[in-house]
């Protein structure tokens, strides 16, 4: 019957049971995520309980919203759960850059410099440093910026991090996940390690984490290791594809103030800033962004098998340990990154019948092709795909509000990989 129903959403029986088989190997990795979304879904239910969510916390308010008590309350949820001083959880901030580039505006002053240690950080926060010029840069405003690279085999510089810090060394932004590089992600007890060192050199040193696209992949957030602000996007995993808008900043009380400052204005802070209808989705989003965490995480393991099994280069590798939820599938040919793509979208709730097509988007020095099918629009939680059109045609996927949707994105792009002639040993294989 199960089988059936894959034929009838265009899956053939080949491609099927050759997902079972890839499938077969997984079951103990899968526990483990299942453990750790087990986990996290109490601590998110404590947080709410400790915090005594009531049906009023999900009323919105408009105008000013001062005594937003939803928004208050949500706030003390995010840091309740972060295990922080304070929180920002605002529908106000548009987006994850939005966020990143808030924290960074608003506790750096003229003169201050702000450190990488763990290399390049995510292409959009190029402008907002100024590495790339743009109107408005913490360049502009006199903040200076140090790098220090990662080494060749992924690991800290720690010489060169103790050479690059200096008295006016204020703030260091540690970015949790690769993003779109080839560089491992960090798990939180790398991050633990690392602010460790950087506040043994310089103890005043605010350690801020990226937190985009890892936050529940396992029981601890860098804010459990010594950082003193998390940032993150909520429509990506803590919104759990039920927000949809928004950022947060939890931390220590002094960060997030600042921070509070600069989003509304100096004097105002966190007293203003209406909710509007948008409470109970951050709220339900939160609470079942544990599993839907899991379930993009199973996606991700079960892409990377499947794909490194029929020979193609995969990062990070099949049994890898995962720490956020983007898996990478260098093709090797633009037929092969499109015709996954393809796979993708054809596998969506929305625009399933759409093809998507490579596009000459601004900022890129090559075509992109994206594939995305989603409720809310651009949220990279849900299934999607894209990659631009240069070698090595890597495509970087994530998402799937469900496990069993992921897997049926994967399956699809699979079929239409095969459609295409892009994989065809796939056939003769037991
Ligand atoms: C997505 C992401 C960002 C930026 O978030 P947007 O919501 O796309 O602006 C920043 N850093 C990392 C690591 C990300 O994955």
């Amino acid at each position: 019957m199960m089988q059936d129903m894959y034929t009838a959403m265009g899956i053939s029986p080949e491609v099927y049971e050759y997902g079972e088989q890839t499938l077969a190997s997984l079951k103990d990795r899968f526990d483990e995520i299942d453990k750790t979304a087990e986990y996290n879904q109490l601590k998110v239910l404590k947080a709410m309980q400790d915090c005594r969510v009531s049906e009023a916390c999900l009323l919105g308010t408009t105008g000013y919203g001062y005594n937003d008590i939803g928004r208050d309350t949500l706030e003390a949820v995010y840091a309740s759960l972060f295990h922080t001083e304070a929180a920002l959880v605002r529908p106000q901030i548009t987006c994850g850059t939005h966020a990143l580039a808030l924290a960074l505006m608003s506790n750096l002053r003229p003169g201050d410099e702000l450190l990488s240690p763990v290399g390049k950080p995510y292409d959009t926060l190029e402008e907002v440093i100024g590495i790339r010029e743009s109107r408005g840069s913490l360049k502009e405003y006199g903040i200076s910026y140090r790098q220090v690279d990662l080494k060749e085999d992924g690991s800290f510089d720690w010489e060169g991090i103790r050479n690059a810090i200096h008295p006016n060394t204020k703030l260091a932004t540690i970015q949790r996940s690769k993003g779109y590089q080839t560089r491992p992600t960090l798990s939180v007890e790398q991050i633990g390690e690392l602010i460790a060192f950087l506040k043994s050199i310089k103890p005043d040193i605010i350690c801020m984490v990226d937190n985009c696209y890892g936050e529940f992949t396992q029981t601890i957030e860098p804010t459990d290791v010594g950082a003193d602000m998390c940032v993150g996007s909520l429509i990506k995993n803590p919104g759990g594809g039920l927000a949809p808008i928004g950022g947060y900043i939890v931390g220590k009380k002094d960060c997030v103030e600042n921070a509070a400052f600069r989003l509304t204005s100096p004097g105002l802070g966190r007293e203003v800033g209406a909710s509007l209808q948008v409470l109970p989705s951050f709220y339900q989003g939160l609470f079942l962004a544990p599993t839907v965490t899991a379930g993009a995480l199973k996606g991700a393991i079960f892409a990377a098998n499947l794909y490194e099994a029929l020979g193609f280069k995969v990062v990070p590798s099949g049994d890898a340990p995962r720490y956020d939820i983007i898996q990478a599938i260098e093709f090797g040919t633009p037929e092969g990154l499109i015709s996954f793509c393809e796979g993708i979208q054809y596998a969506a709730p929305v625009d399933s019948f759409v093809t998507p097509e490579p596009w000459d988007m601004p900022g890129y020095d090559s075509q992109v092709i994206m594939a995305a099918g989603a409720f809310v629009s651009g949220a990279s939680i849900e299934l999607s795909a894209d990659g631009p059109i240069k070698p090595p045609y890597a495509v970087y996927f994530q998402g799937g509000l469900t496990w069993q949707h992921a897997k049926f994105g994967i399956l699809k792009s699979l079929q239409q990989c095969v459609k295409k002639g892009v994989v065809s040993a796939l056939l003769c294989q037991k």
